[in-house]
């Protein structure tokens, strides 16, 4: 838990969020600023800055990660339509947030590509 950073305040409760799903090690939650009609969050619940940090101690955790980003597209009933995932590393990545997240996007076609200023 980093003091600071706002998804580890949502994933302690202490700031609300549209929660979708939640285990030990993973929390998904709607993302305030929809880009499109499903947007959501996955994060693991331990701080870990940007995908740039992620060692080789993290590849469990990466690997479950990912496999309930599936897991929650099923969920919301969007899998077989299909979706798109974005980590934003960095600055020229576009990364806002320091806590490593998941963008799910779902619920409309989504073009080749998702630019965000
Ligand atoms: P990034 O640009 O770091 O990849 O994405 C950060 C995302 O977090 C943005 O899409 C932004 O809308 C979302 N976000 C920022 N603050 C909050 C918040 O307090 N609650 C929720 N639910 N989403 C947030
Ligand atoms: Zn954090």
């Amino acid at each position: 838990m980093s003091e600071q950073c706002i998804f580890c305040k949502i994933s302690a409760g202490t700031i609300p969020a549209k929660r979708i799903y939640e285990d030990d090690d993973v929390l998904a939650f709607a993302d305030i600023a929809p880009q499109a009609p499903v947007h959501v969050l996955v994060i693991p619940r331990r701080h870990i800055p940007s995908l740039d940090g992620l060692t080789e101690a993290d590849r469990g955790l990466a690997g479950h990660l990912l496999e309930r980003v599936a897991h929650i597209a099923r969920l919301l009933g969007v899998a077989e339509a299909g979706y798109r995932t974005i980590i934003n590393t960095h600055d020229d990545g576009g990364q806002e947030v320091y806590h490593i997240h998941v963008h799910l996007l779902a619920g409309k076609r989504i073009g080749p590509m998702v630019a965000r200023a």
